[in-house]
Order: C-alpha cells, then structure tokens, then sequence
C-alpha cells in the first residue's frame, strides 16, 4: 500500500450480523495486513467518512462493527451482503499482542468499544499458556445491548470476566453484574451474589486497576 495509504478502494461485504438494530458488523473482504485496534475509514460519497474499528481479522476479511448514529453509519446500514463499500486504511497502531505475552492483563472496555480489543481477548483466549492472569471487564447499557454475545460466553470459561449492564429487567440474572441507583451486583463464580457499589459504570473504569487493585480487592 506504499504511496496509496490516503486511497480508498472498494470492498465487498461478505456478512451482516446484527446484534441490535442500530449494531451491525460488516465483514468486509480484505487480504492485507491489519492489527487489533487499528481502524479503517468508511467513505460513502456525498455522505462523508468515518473511521471504524477493526472488530476482528481474518485470513480474508476484516469485521467492523458499526453503531448507527448518524449520516455515514446510517447510509452504511443500507449497504447489504454482496455491496461494496469504499475504504481507505488500515490506520493507527493498533495492538500489537507479542507486547502483552507473559503479562497479568487486564482488559477495560464498554459498548462499540469492545471492538478495538476484540482480537487481542480472542487471541489470549485462545492461547492462555501466553499470558498469566487475565481479566475482561466489559460494560453495556442493557442486557439487549451486549455485543459479541456468543464471544462473551467462550470468554467466560477462558478468563475472569465482569460483564456489567447500566441496568435490566427485574430477574434478570446469570453472571453478569447489574447496576441501578447506583448500586451495582454480580454474581461470583460459584453463583454467589458480590454487591458491588459505584455511581456509573465509568467507576469502573477509573476505580479497577488502580486504588482497588493494588489493594488486592476481588469483586
Ligand atoms: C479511531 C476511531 C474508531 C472508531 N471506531 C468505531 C467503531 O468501531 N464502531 C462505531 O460504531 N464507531 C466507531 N467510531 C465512531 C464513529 O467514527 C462515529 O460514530 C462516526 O464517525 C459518526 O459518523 P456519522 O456520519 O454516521 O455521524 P454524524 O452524522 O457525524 O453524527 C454523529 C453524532 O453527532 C450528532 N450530530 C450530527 N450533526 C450534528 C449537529 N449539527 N449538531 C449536533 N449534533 C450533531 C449526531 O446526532 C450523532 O450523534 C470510531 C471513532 C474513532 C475516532
């Protein structure tokens, strides 16, 4: 891509998969190289571009997972398997696993934001003898809200994870942790209810891994 990395080129959609109505990843045919966390700009004449998050890799695609919210993404949204789509890309660094071998990690992300470490958590999922410990801690809106579902299933089983929802309907329960009036539950591994207390779940993000984890705190 030397001297064409401002250049879009067109490429075809080979999947949809909905996870709610205003979130879809695209799988897009791509063959060249790309890392976790890098981004690639949707451009749609006469709407404008936007960048997009790698959500995984593959040997002949990239997925990007789009939240439809305004002009780009919403005309994104009436593209379908078989349509093309103009990009231009890879940019950023991206993540770049061999920095993260043998490490304690712990992963910190919410909503659309789950798609940037979504190939990193994968490849430590898949290959635990390369990392020590490792902690997924993954926030939503709502339970209808939760993106990369059968993902956080596998994840469950590979890594210590807290999956948080802002709040849910009464009896919603299972493992993840469940937040109203500021009050936050999960359920521990052997199925016992850890009260958990915050405000919103941006404590989590400013709270976990600093103060609470040098303390030694489990939730
Ligand atoms: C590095 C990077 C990676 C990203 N990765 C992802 C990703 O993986 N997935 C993803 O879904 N998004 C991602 N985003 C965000 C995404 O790029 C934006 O959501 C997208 O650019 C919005 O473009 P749009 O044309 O669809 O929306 P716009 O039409 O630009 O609207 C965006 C927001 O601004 C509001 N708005 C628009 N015009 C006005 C106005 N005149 N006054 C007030 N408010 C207005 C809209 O209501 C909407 O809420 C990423 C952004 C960055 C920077």
């Amino acid at each position: 891509m030397k001297g064409q990395e401002y250049a879009p080129f067109l490429s075809k959609i080979v999947k949809v998969k909905k996870h709610t109505e205003i979130e879809y990843t695209f799988s897009m045919e791509y063959f060249g190289d790309v890392k976790p966390g890098q981004f690639f700009e949707v451009s749609i004449p006469k709407y404008g571009e936007a960048p997009i998050s790698v959500s995984g890799i593959g040997p002949d695609y990239v997925d990007l997972t789009i939240r439809r919210v305004g002009r780009v993404t919403g005309e994104g949204f009436e593209r379908y398997e078989g349509d093309s789509l103009l990009r231009r890309g890879p940019y950023g660094n991206g993540f770049d696993v061999d920095d993260y071998k043998d490490s304690e990690l712990v992963v910190i992300a919410g909503g659309t934001g789950v798609s940037p470490v979504r190939g990193v958590v994968e490849y430590f999922s898949h290959h635990p003898g390369e990392r020590n410990g490792m902690t997924l801690i993954a926030g939503f809106k709502s339970p209808g809200d939760i993106l990369f579902q059968e993902d956080f299933k596998e994840w469950d089983q590979t890594m210590d994870l807290i999956l948080t929802v802002d709040g849910a309907e009464d009896g919603y329960g299972d493992s993840t942790a469940m937040g109203w009036d500021g009050v936050y539950r999960s359920q521990d591994r052997e199925g016992k209810g850890v009260p958990l207390l915050a405000d919103q779940v941006p404590w989590f993000w400013r709270g976990y891994g600093t103060k609470d984890m040098e303390a030694g705190r489990k939730f």
